[in-house]
């Protein structure tokens, strides 16, 4: 008997990754493209179409079960369509569950980006075999997701929360959402390059060669370098951030006491230099709520968590979940 494939799929602004998935949790094949979302849907979805024949061709004969899709969001689960023209140029109104149902002829789930990368972390990452799972992801913006049981948390009319925009500062710098200081706008990569910049006119620091002495390439990961390095400026700067991301987190974990938050984006790869930051701050909070029986964990899947989170949604479709 040939073994039974999920296909996950994780459509972003600019690559769409595709897995074939065992019933597991593990990436049997793999293959990814960039989306050219300006040349229109039809194209993008004969792209899709194109990598899932491509790696169910790759696990030699394995039977299709199921196909998921995480896409950046908006998107109408209902109705199973993307809305999103922001960040996929031409994407209005475009049906994906009904299309990739007839040309595969399985079922099909559609889940938020950052629901199926907690979805996927959940079932086989660092959230595995957890109860309550919070993922938070910090890179050009701040994402948020919960799972309960193995459940996606949704919010009223099935709608996405976005922690992102948790306000920490109301006289912060303003966010594109129309409210100021939200947890995004203070502590995101975007934010840590403007205070780092800001900082760096006219004070010595490493951080203008690092980035080639151009004040408005000094970007997150410049800081992250200069710092390590033991530039004073670039360690005030990821004090500041640390301090706003630990005070998100502490929001969050005092409202919902997950039993693991797994913190994942580009942000995050320099995890080992927040966290003195964040276990202090969570330590100091731990007095009503048993905030320091929470677990930090890095995101383990990379960018695989989007694909397999998918795929496992189609695996719950399937059983009926
Ligand atoms: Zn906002």
């Amino acid at each position: 008997m040939s073994p039974s494939v999920l296909i996950g799929i994780d459509l972003g602004g600019t690559n769409v990754r595709v897995g074939a998935v065992s019933r597991q949790g593990e990436v049997l094949a793999w293959a990814e493209a960039p989306i050219e979302a300006s040349r229109g849907p039809q194209a993008g979805l004969q792209r899709i179409s194109g990598l899932i024949e491509q790696v169910l061709a790759e696990t030699r004969g394995g039977a299709l079960m199921g196909i998921g899709m995480g896409a950046t969001g908006p998107i109408d689960r209902q109705r199973g369509s993307i809305q999103n023209p922001y960040t996929l140029p031409t994407w209005e109104d475009v049906p994906i569950v009904q299309p990739l149902r007839e040309r595969f002829g399985v079922p099909v789930a559609l889940e938020n980006d950052a629901d199926a990368a907690a979805l996927g972390e959940a079932w086989v990452g660092a959230g595995r075999d957890r109860e309550r799972v919070l993922m938070v992801t910090v890179g050009t913006g701040i994402g948020s997701a919960f799972i309960y049981r193995g459940e996606v948390y949704r919010g009223v009319g099935g709608a996405h929360p976005e922690a992102g925009h948790l306000v920490l500062d109301m006289n912060g710098p303003p966010c594109y959402c129309g409210a100021r200081g939200c947890w995004e706008s203070l502590a995101a990569g975007p934010a840590i390059a403007r205070r780092a910049q800001a900082l760096a006119q006219g004070a010595p620091t490493i951080m203008l060669d690092l980035a080639g002495g151009r004040l408005e390439s000094i970007d997150a990961r410049v800081v992250v370098m200069a710092a390590q390095a033991g530039d004073a400026l670039a360690q005030r700067v990821v004090q500041e951030t640390a301090a706003y991301l630990a005070l998100g987190l502490v929001n969050l974990l005092i409202a919902f006491l997950p039993d693991v938050v797994i913190l994942g984006g580009g942000v995050m790869r320099a995890y080992p230099v927040f966290a003195p930051y964040l276990h202090s701050m969570i330590k100091r909070h731990s007095v009503v709520v048993p905030l320091d029986a929470v677990q930090l964990e890095v995101a383990r899947l990379g960018v695989q968590a989007g694909a397999v989170g998918a795929a496992y949604a189609a695996l719950k479709l399937i059983k009926g979940g």
